[in-house]
């Protein structure tokens, strides 16, 4: 397979999306339209103290003609990647290289999906759902987002909006931090796995894919649930890892 094209791209917009994670947006310096598959990832070459290093990055938007796309970015306690994105100015270019991955899903997929994701797990995974609902996709699009606190729902009113407006979509939070007043589901998302699914497989529009992301912990756990304790096919469970 040929390597992913490498080009300049310049931060054009960012945000805090919550206190630890940075929404930034990017635009290709040539203008030429950036083409890539929802659920895919980026590159971006940093010039970190130890030298330049390289981090990948879930694009969190979906694909639809544009010469940019967006990131959310996690700050991790002493990671120099993550810093350097979070302090990056306005204007600032940088070299990406990609897209790349297989965490993909067609947009002619048609099968209910139940997306699991925790932190900036949920990018690729808002991505797809973009993507899905842009193409007109009438299939069940349930999402279960697994963040510690309240402050940690990524994308909550976008998402809640979209439930809203789209019979199809269903979005769930569990929260593993939650204070006294939270009236939502609790622990990690792998308590919530196994009866969505059911309810999900209930439906009937045929049996149901699961695409999964996040750390390595929550993935590993949730998809031994699937697999192991549940008999799911392996077809049917998609995943990315971020560590
Ligand atoms: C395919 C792929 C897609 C990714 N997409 C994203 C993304 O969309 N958003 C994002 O924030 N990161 C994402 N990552 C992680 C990202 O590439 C870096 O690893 C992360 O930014 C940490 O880099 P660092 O240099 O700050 O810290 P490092 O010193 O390189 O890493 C320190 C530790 O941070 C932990 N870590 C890595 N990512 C996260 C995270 N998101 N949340 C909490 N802890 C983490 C890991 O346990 C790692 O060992 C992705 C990784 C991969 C492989």
């Amino acid at each position: 397979m040929p390597p992913p094209p490498t080009f300049d791209v310049r931060l054009t917009r960012a945000r805090l999306i919550s206190p630890s994670v940075r929404e930034l947006a990017f635009e290709r310096i040539d203008g030429t339209p950036f083409e890539f598959q929802a659920g895919q990832w980026i590159s971006l070459v940093l010039p970190l103290p130890e030298g330049e290093g390289r981090r990948s990055y879930s694009i969190a938007s979906p694909p639809d003609g544009r010469a940019g796309f967006d990131l959310a970015v996690t700050k991790v306690d002493g990671g120099p990647g993550s810093t350097y994105l979070h302090d990056l100015e306005l204007g600032s270019v940088l070299r990406a290289i990609g897209p790349a991955g297989f965490f993909t899903r067609p947009r002619d997929a048609a099968h209910p999906s139940l997306f699991v994701g925790t932190g900036t797990g949920v990018t690729p995974l808002r991505s797809m759902m973009l993507d899905a609902l842009h193409a007109g996709d009438q299939s069940p699009l349930w999402l279960l987002f697994g963040a510690r606190h309240e402050h940690d729902q990524l994308y909550r009113e976008e998402l809640e909006e979209l439930a809203r407006n789209h019979p199809n979509v269903r979005v769930e939070y569990t929260l593993s931090r939650a204070k006294d007043e939270w009236k939502g589901r609790t622990g990690y998302v792998q308590t919530h796995v196994h009866h969505l699914w059911n309810e999900l497989a209930a439906k009937g529009n045929g049996p149901p894919h699961v695409y999964i992301c996040g750390l390595e912990r929550m993935v590993g756990a949730v998809r031994d649930l699937l697999r192991k304790q549940m008999g799911i096919d392996r077809k049917q469970v998609h995943s990315e890892r971020y560590d």
